[in-house]
């Protein structure tokens, strides 16, 4: 198959790329998408079999479900949602179009194929507005994952996904790069109180100050053993992995850096904040961003890791926000990459 490349920010032609992206959902295509998390790749989420061909198009496992996308409209939450709590209104009223996922009980109309067989559904409004413009025109809930292949890291920029999933999809939207650059943070609102599966783009502490103490399921915070089930099915696999072995350094930046510059040779990769850039002359090195603008770091994190498998590493060694604001997303991806393979230095930051 050929995959379409729609180039969306132009004045010339715009309006019939979003209708011509639009129409391909309604007939069942899947269509790469901008958002402003990450590119994601989308079908009609009521439509089981355009559903199964994401799976199939990004090699995902069947009982990882996906996020559906909808306008900033309270209706569309009540179309696909049941028992839906105020809380999730008032969040959808402060923080969405944004990187927030809800978890809510699905409306049947949900198909299985769409939830993984789950009876509740991920929803979110994208803040990205030719994707909302597509939705409006598709009149259809966009199921998305990540437009990455399974288990690679998620894709940024519209050239990153055709490598991926070039040729195995009708088309992709190029949206510019991802202003936010980490996925959604998901936050389940079906329990009694509000759980966090997935630390994201929208900080915890601001979804906190406006629901309250927020639980953490355990599988943002290690590896998941076997026999464990985490609440967010996709947290169990691994995920974000360049092709060589990740370990991840936390501690002082200064230590973190030097315990790094130790382990270094011509065929180690280096991920670390833009003020040591200097300090692994041996090393291939790639900046995440200024040690304290995690704005940044999550911008970078996923293609950092991606250029590492177009080089000549057989280790790669990372340094680490502190989690706290989009830091707590940043580490969470470097940690999963590094299948939590962590060396704690002592030590503040
Ligand atoms: P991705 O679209 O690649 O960002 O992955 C979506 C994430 O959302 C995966 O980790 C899924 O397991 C999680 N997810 C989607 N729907 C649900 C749901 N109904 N319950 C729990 N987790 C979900
Ligand atoms: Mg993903």
């Amino acid at each position: 198959m050929e995959t379409l490349l729609l180039t969306i920010p132009q004045t010339e032609g715009y309006d019939s790329q979003l209708d011509r992206a639009a129409e391909l959902i309604r007939s069942g295509q899947l269509v790469a998408l901008p958002t402003e998390t990450v590119y994601g790749l989308g079908a009609d989420a009521l439509d089981p079999e355009a559903v199964a061909s994401i799976y199939q198009a990004k090699g995902r496992p069947s009982d990882n479900p996906l996020i559906i996308h909808v306008p900033n409209d309270r209706s569309w939450l009540d179309r696909y949602c049941r028992q839906v709590p105020e809380l999730a209104y008032e969040l959808a009223e402060a923080f969405w179009p944004g990187p927030l996922t809800m978890i809510l009980k699905r409306d049947p109309i949900v198909p299985d194929r769409t939830t993984g067989g789950l009876d509740t559904v991920g929803i979110r409004c994208p803040d990205h507005p030719v994707t909302l413009e597509i939705i409006r025109r598709a009149d259809r809930p966009i199921a998305a994952p990540s437009a990455n292949t399974s288990g690679r890291p998620s894709c940024t920029r519209a050239a990153e996904v055709l490598e991926d999933v070039g040729g195995r999809i009708a088309a992709v939207v190029d949206g510019g790069d991802c202003r936010v650059g980490v996925e959604s943070t998901i936050i389940d609102l079906t329990g009694p109180t509000p759980c966090l599966l997935r630390p994201g783009g929208m900080p915890l502490e601001l979804l906190e100050a406006l629901c309250g103490p927020i639980q953490r399921d355990p599988a943002t915070l290690r590896q998941m053993s076997g026999s464990e089930q985490p609440r967010a099915p996709g947290m169990k696999y691994r995920h974000y992995a360049p092709k060589a072995p990740v370990t991840v350094v936390t501690g002082a930046a200064e230590k973190t850096a030097d315990y790094i510059a130790r382990q270094g040779g011509p065929t180690t990769g280096v991920i670390c904040f833009e003020e040591f850039a200097g300090h692994f002359p041996t090393s291939q090195v790639a900046v995440l961003g200024p040690l304290h603008d995690m704005t940044q770091q999550a911008r970078n994190v996923f293609s950092v890791l991606r250029s590492f498998d177009e080089r000549q590493v057989d280790q790669i060694y990372a340094q680490c926000p502190e989690s706290t604001g989009l830091g707590l997303a940043v580490a969470n991806r470097l940690k999963k990459a590094a299948g939590f393979h962590v060396i704690e230095l002592e030590g503040e930051r």
